[in-house]
């Protein structure tokens, strides 16, 4: 078992990069079907989306655009709940179809605030795309449409997901050790 210890916590390796990209890739072939002959906008939310939309873009064969907005809410292990405004969306997505990239979903809070900041803005459509999803967590509904992952409810970092600032670098999945 290959473990690690980051600001002084152990975590354990639990899902592969060879894993992750091959979950990535299904999803990006479900999003070539779902949206041959239009042409989508994706939407990272920085900073824990960049490997999954690096990885996911480099599986999409449809037309696309990519841009990133930030917004965090999120500080060592436990969700704050304090939702921040969307930062950095200049480009118009009026009448575009978007989707969202997101590297998890916990309690689901930041997508619900996304959802409504952005369909305010008359998109065509919007869909969510994360890399995981922690159903236990969630405390609202919250619809995503292409998930790679669904994990149980435990502190992961690894693939661009940090603990306070460090492991985004890690090619793997890790779970915190409790
Ligand atoms: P939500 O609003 O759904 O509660 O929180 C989503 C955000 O919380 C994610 O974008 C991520 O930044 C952070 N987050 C939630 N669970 C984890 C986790 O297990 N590991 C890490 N590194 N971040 C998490």
């Amino acid at each position: 078992m290959s473990t690690i210890t980051i600001h002084g916590r152990e975590f354990v390796k639990s899902i592969s990069n060879e894993e992750i990209c091959a979950a990535v890739k299904e999803v990006a072939d479900r999003i070539n079907r779902d949206y041959a002959g239009k042409r989508p906008v994706l939407l990272g939310v920085l900073n824990g989306c960049f490997m999954f939309a690096a990885e996911l873009m480099r599986n999409l064969e449809v037309e696309c655009e990519i841009s990133f907005v930030k917004l965090s809410s999120y500080q060592g292990t436990n969700s704050t709940g304090v939702i921040r405004e969307v930062l950095g969306l200049s480009e118009s997505i009026t009448g575009r179809d978007v989707i969202i990239i997101e590297d998890i979903v916990d309690t689901g809070l930041t997508m619900q605030n996304m959802m409504e900041t952005l369909g305010t803005r008359e998109p065509a459509s919007i869909e969510i795309a994360s890399l995981f999803v922690k159903p236990a967590r969630l405390q609202v509904p919250v619809n995503v449409k292409y998930s790679a992952f669904t994990i149980p409810d435990r502190f992961i970092v690894g693939f661009g997901l940090d603990y306070d600032g460090l492991g985004r670098n890690l090619p793997d999945i890790y779970d915190v050790v409790e």
